[in-house]
């Protein structure tokens, strides 16, 4: 059963990119959706463009504020009722060659990708554990497993290898209480900030392509039937895994 009717979702950097497809896949299978961004004007036009047969509302969070993030529950929870479905996709990139990686930007990479998924994880599945039941997807990345060459991106990698492992703690420690906790690895989407490291660097895609066995990069769209998948039903009897979805990549 693939239906999220009356569910409520939060998706998070789901003001562009990817996250704005996961939310459109969540919205179309019947969930009222929180876009939850640090960029509040783009979440908003966002929540305004998929509003219509579900509730789709903007919600202003700075993932790696504590204050931040429960404020973000208690709006959700007004607006929205009570939080079926967290999908922690915000996430940022901040390549640079590991000696010259200054403090502040590894502590950016980490504190976004990691301590981010720990924070709207902690406090949504307070909630979800008073509840007895929810899902929690986290957006982890192939490169929790392998280093992408020739992109210089130690924290990226770290990070993401953080959340896999996160993911599955948390799946283990909640698993007799109804909340289900699940990661999916992509490889590379074909997105908007995915095209634009490509005018700056063409020779790239011919890289990556290359090393997909498919011979193509993914579509942002497969990826949110995955997401819808992780979030529903369909799924009950998994938690703690890692979906990788990267065209044979890592393979
Ligand atoms: P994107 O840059 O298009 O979107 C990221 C969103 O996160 C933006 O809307 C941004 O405003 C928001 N954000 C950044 N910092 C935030 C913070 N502190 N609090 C709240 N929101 C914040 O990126 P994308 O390509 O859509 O990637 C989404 C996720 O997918 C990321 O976690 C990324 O690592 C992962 N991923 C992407 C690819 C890819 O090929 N695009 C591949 C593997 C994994």
């Amino acid at each position: 059963n693939f239906s999220l009717e009356g569910e409520t979702a939060i998706v998070t950097g789901a003001a562009q990119g990817l996250g704005k497809q996961m939310a459109i896949g969540l919205a179309e299978m019947g969930a009222d959706v929180a876009i939850a961004d640090i960029n509040y004007e783009d979440a908003t036009g966002t929540a305004a463009e998929l509003d219509g047969e579900t509730d789709v509302v903007a919600v202003e969070v700075d993932v790696t504020d504590e204050a931040s993030v429960e404020a973000m529950v208690d709006s959700v929870t007004e607006q929205l009722g009570p939080i079926d479905v967290l999908v922690n996709n915000a996430g940022i990139a901040g390549n640079a060659p590991a000696e010259e990686m200054t403090y502040e930007m590894w502590r950016n990479v980490l504190s976004v990708n990691l301590d981010g998924v720990f924070l709207c994880s902690k406090h949504v599945g307070q909630q979800m554990l008073e509840r007895g039941g929810g899902q929690i997807i986290n957006i982890s990345s192939m490169s929790a497993m392998d280093v992408n060459v020739p992109q210089p991106q130690a924290g990226y990698n770290a990070s993401k290898a953080g959340v896999s492992q996160l993911t599955k703690s948390m799946a283990v420690e909640w698993a007799d209480r109804g909340v289900r906790v699940n990661a999916i690895a992509p490889g590379y989407m074909r997105t908007d900030l995915v095209d634009e490291v490509l005018e700056e660097n063409p020779s790239m895609e011919e890289t990556w392509l290359e090393n997909t066995p498919m011979g193509r990069l993914g579509r942002p769209e497969e990826l949110r039937d995955l997401v819808v998948y992780l979030a529903s039903d369909a799924s009950s009897f998994m938690t703690g895994s890692v979906v990788v979805m990267d065209g044979g990549y890592t393979s």
